[in-house]
């Protein structure tokens, strides 16, 4: 039987008005339910917007460095069933099991890194001009946030988002993606049970047009956090300067590799396969454009296919496997499209790119990983953000060409470059137009205490994670005293 997933509205489990429900459905196998969630519409997601304004004074209330407690509790209880609540994200997400584990060790670490924030939320005591006068600034919450977040990190995300905004005592609404909610449920219910103030944390489920957009519209709602497509975070952000909201948006990526000359090519394919190939590419770090200096391109393409050709496909619940499915039918239909659209404008398929249905799978979203040879920097493929196992090999004729290809784009998250060279490697993460900037390393595979975000337009607002995380979530009161 199918379990049944309701909201979580005013500290109570509630189904939608509507009595409405949509299947969460196994990429790996979709003859797998995981749950059935709310189906939820505007009037629900105002109940949640209402409730959260009513209880954040009092969640407020509540010392700082005690919020902090209650975030490290709820990082207790979700290590007590991380290896579940890793097996759900498998089943709902379709990455591997130790990819879910590994991200589920991550929520963990952003509770209790962001938890030791709860007693660090200070402000500044500055000399006045005036005598007898003491300036001081204190960080207040910003009221009701809405965070809004995707299905590629169903637990990763939306922990790093609640976390900071609950530390900073904001009532919140999440809204997490219809492909993968339950991870965020089980993250809401670690933390309802860790003591959050009954009304102060919220989960709504259902279709973002409508819970999304009214949480993006909602003048009660002081501040968006939103993860994911670039579409949907360019109209969030008009809708938010509409009303003078906050907004913080992380969107899309088409993340450069660069591979020098000098090099070490079998690690350079390690570090190239990792990133494009791993977690089915699905990653807003992955990286999808491979630069390659003109001397090396042909041995070292060879050797990534040669390592493509080892990708164990199948369901990631099974050991050995390396690669699992697309999240759903249209993402699986994006990565065959744009493979063909790679074709046509004359780039060579040199593996790859085909469905992959033998038994089981036939049940699942699975495809065999890319590699496309003679990628030019102005083809679509080379352009825009196909989020699966695709990797476009562009040929540089030097450092600087490389460069120039690897900028020649509307995105910046993050950068990867492979060299022996110091300089090179200097040179690199100077001139790079991008948010996260990685020497020797995949261009995915960030640190939960660090920031995070984009340039250009992969994103929007302040940085994430780390201890800036919690800057957005706060305002500043500037206080003068005479004495
Ligand atoms: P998406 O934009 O389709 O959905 C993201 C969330 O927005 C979902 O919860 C969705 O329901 C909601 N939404 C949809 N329409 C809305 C609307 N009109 N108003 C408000 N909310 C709405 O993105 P996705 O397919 O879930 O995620 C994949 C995308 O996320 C990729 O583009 C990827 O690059 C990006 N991403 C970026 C980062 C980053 O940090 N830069 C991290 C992960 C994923």
């Amino acid at each position: 039987m199918t379990t049944i997933f309701k909201n979580f509205i005013g500290g109570e489990w509630v189904g939608a008005l509507s009595g409405e429900t949509f299947a969460n459905v196994n990429p790996a196998d979709t003859r797998d339910i995981v749950g059935t969630f709310a189906r939820s519409g505007v009037e629900d997601t105002r109940k949640a917007i209402d409730v959260a304004r009513e209880a954040q004074p009092k969640w407020a209330a509540v010392p700082a460095p005690k919020r902090g407690e209650i975030l490290f509790k709820a990082a207790n209880i979700l290590e007590s069933r991380a290896e579940a609540v890793a097996r759900e994200m498998t089943r709902e997400e379709g990455k591997t099991l130790p990819e879910s584990k590994g991200e589920v060790g991550r929520a963990i670490n952003i509770l209790r890194y962001i938890g030791g924030e709860g007693a660090r939320l200070c402000g500044e005591a500055i000399p006045s001009e005036r005598p007898r006068v003491f300036i001081h600034t204190v960080k207040k919450p910003v009221g009701v946030v809405g965070l809004i977040t995707p299905w590629n990190f169903p637990i990763a995300i939306p922990a790093w988002k609640l976390a900071p905004a609950l530390i900073a005592g904001n009532g919140v609404v999440l809204k997490p993606s219809d492909l993968a909610p339950l991870c965020a449920l089980r993250l809401v219910e670690a933390l309802d049970e860790a003591g959050v103030t009954k009304g102060a944390l919220n989960l709504v489920t259902g279709p973002g047009s409508k819970v999304g957009n009214e949480l993006v519209v909602n003048p009660a709602v002081g501040a968006i956090s939103f993860t994911g497509s670039e579409t949907t975070g360019s109209n969030i952000a008009i809708e938010c300067a509409k009303r003078r909201a906050r907004v913080q948006l992380e969107m899309g990526g088409k993340n450069p590799t660069i591979v020098l000359k000098d090099a070490d090519i079998a690690e350079a394919v390690e570090v190239v396969a990792n990133a494009a190939f791993f977690s089915t590419g699905q990653k807003c770090t992955a990286t999808s454009r491979v630069i390659v200096e003109q001397p090396i391109v042909e041995a070292f393409t060879q050797a990534l296919v040669e390592r493509a050709r080892k990708f164990k496909i199948g369901n990631g619940l099974e050991t050995g496997i390396d690669l699992g499915p697309s999240v759903d039918e249209g993402q699986l239909k994006t990565v065959l499209d744009y493979v063909d659209i790679g074709r046509k404008e004359g780039a060579s398929l040199l593996y790859g790119g085909a469905r992959v249905s033998d038994g089981a799978l036939a049940h699942g979203f699975f495809s065999t990983p890319a590699v496309l040879g003679n990628v030019t920097p102005t083809m679509r493929i080379a352009q825009e953000e196909i989020f699966g196992p695709v990797a476009a090999i562009l040929p540089a004729k030097d450092l600087d060409h490389a460069v120039q290809i690897a900028n020649g784009i509307r995105f910046g998250l993050s950068a990867s470059i492979c060299t022996r060279s110091l300089t090179s490697a200097f040179e690199f993460v100077n001139r790079i137009e991008a948010g996260l900037v990685m020497v020797n390393l995949p261009s995915a595979g960030v640190e939960y205490q660090v920031p995070f975000g984009g340039s250009k337009q992969s994103s929007i607002g302040m940085r994430e994670q780390g201890s800036l995380a919690v800057d957005f979530y706060t305002e500043i009161k500037t206080v003068y005293m005479k004495y």
